[in-house]
């Protein structure tokens, strides 16, 4: 099983998120990623392999950010790699999410959003349940915390998720269920 780690507050998150996937790591994972929110900015960094190489690969990286998330990614749907790693982002860019668990019902929320013109980057459930909140907050109009709500109501299946919304600099959205 693998990790999920958050922060937000005054302090600087990238530190902190990174010391929390070290100490998820016994749990045992392929790839590990972070997405960090700066000034409306989300960037997202990903990488097969160990924490250690993640964390080599940002040395020198402007990862200034007060909120951000973590994965540690145990690959269930999707092989090993830098594309199937998480932090996913939403099709318009606005939301990143990490994911742990399995979306069982993946395969029919996958192909409403084809059929409405969405495309996918990874092989991920976790990129479809992403897009899938992403279709409802565009259509209700509503925030990520409602679409949230809404989405989970169709989705079955294990799931610990956190979410961060680009236009909204201080909040991380989670939930959980049987795992
Ligand atoms: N099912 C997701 C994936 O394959 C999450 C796996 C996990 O719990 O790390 O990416």
């Amino acid at each position: 099983m693998c990790g999920i780690v958050g922060y937000t507050g005054p302090k600087q998150a990238y530190p902190i998120i990174l010391k929390g996937l070290k100490r998820l790591e016994y749990r045992g994972y392929d790839s590990s990623g972070v997405a960090l929110l700066k000034d409306g900015q989300l960037s997202v960094h990903k990488k097969k392999g160990k924490v250690a190489e993640l964390e080599e690969s940002l040395i020198g990286k402007n990862l200034d950010s007060n909120i951000g998330i973590g994965h540690t990614r145990w690959a269930t749907h999707g092989e090993p790699s830098d594309r199937n790693a998480h932090p996913h982002t939403s099709a318009n860019g606005r939301f990143a999410m990490i994911h742990n668990g399995i979306i069982e019902n993946y395969a029919l929320l996958k192909n409403e959003l084809t059929s409405k013109g969405y495309t996918f980057t990874s092989d991920t459930d976790t990129e479809v349940l992403l897009n899938f909140i992403e279709f409802i907050q565009q259509n209700n109009n509503c925030n990520l915390e409602e679409a949230l709500r809404i989405a989970l109501k169709r989705v079955t299946g294990a799931y610990c998720i956190l979410l961060v919304d680009r236009d909204d600099p201080q909040t991380i959205i989670a939930a959980r269920k049987g795992s």
